[in-house]
């Protein structure tokens, strides 16, 4: 489902950007964290910019290419001029209409969940496994992604184990007092005077990503780490 121009911070924050060269504040609120912000140029980042696990799963990316939630679409732009094929998905019409006009070839307002179509690459960036939103989703999200990917064909995403926002002052990781999975966080976020509805944001670490692939008829393969718990994660069916 497409959102709407009033409870489209992010999308809002794409658009100001690439009109004016500048964005005020896309700020994010959670209950497991104080206050944060995202700034709106990383959004636009080149592929030089990108960190290392982005920059190998652009490189690792072949056939026809899948980037979901592709934002201001910094991913599909670079695998364009690498000469490679991709469709580009965003339930924001704001971030879509940026990406179009930045010289994204194939951009579409659609939800991944609600997709047809067949991939060999699916891309899931910046934490893009995130919009599964909590582990109870794992089912819908792997029969959507074997309904999607051709034989052969590989999801590449990124993640992080936040397990380090629950450390205490000795290092030790407390979860007392966490309800459900650590990883499950709900994020609400606003740009100027746009408020976006609450919506679950899924971290997953990378030995519960591989239970989950493995319940599903899949195999999850670490294809590299980033320097703070973060990870690049490759995964084909079984
Ligand atoms: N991949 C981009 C943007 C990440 S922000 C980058 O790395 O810069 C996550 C994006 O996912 C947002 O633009 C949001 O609108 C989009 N999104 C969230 N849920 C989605 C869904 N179900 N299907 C497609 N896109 C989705």
């Amino acid at each position: 489902m497409a959102l709407p121009l009033n409870k489209d911070p992010m999308g809002q924050a794409i658009a100001d950007y690439y009109k004016n060269g500048s964005a005020a504040r896309l700020r994010v609120f959670s209950q497991s964290f104080d206050e944060d912000e995202i700034p709106v140029k990383t959004l636009f980042r080149s592929c030089d910019e990108m960190p290392a696990v982005e920059q190998e799963a652009l490189r690792l990316a072949s056939g026809l290419i899948l980037d979901v939630g592709a934002g201001a679409g910094c991913h599909s732009l670079a695998l364009q001029e690498m000469g490679k094929t991709v469709m580009a998905i965003d339930i924001s019409p704001l971030a879509v209409e940026t990406m179009r006009e930045r010289g994204v070839k194939d951009s579409r307002v659609q939800d991944f969940f609600t997709l047809d179509g067949h991939f060999d690459t699916i891309l899931m960036l910046m934490n893009g496994i995130g919009i599964v939103g909590t582990l109870s989703r794992m089912p819908a999200f792997f029969m959507q992604l074997d309904y999607l990917l051709t034989p052969g064909g590989q999801l590449l995403c990124d993640s992080s184990d936040i397990c380090y926002i629950f450390e205490d002052e000795d290092g030790f990781i407390d979860l007392t007092g966490v309800d459900g999975y650590y990883g499950e966080l709900n994020y609400w976020m606003q740009y100027k005077g746009i408020k976006g509805s609450p919506f679950p944001w899924l971290f997953i670490d990378p030995e519960t990503l591989s239970e989950q692939a493995e319940a599903h008829g899949f195999k999850v393969e670490i294809v590299s780490r980033g320097d703070h718990y973060d990870y690049l994660a490759r995964i084909t069916r079984k």
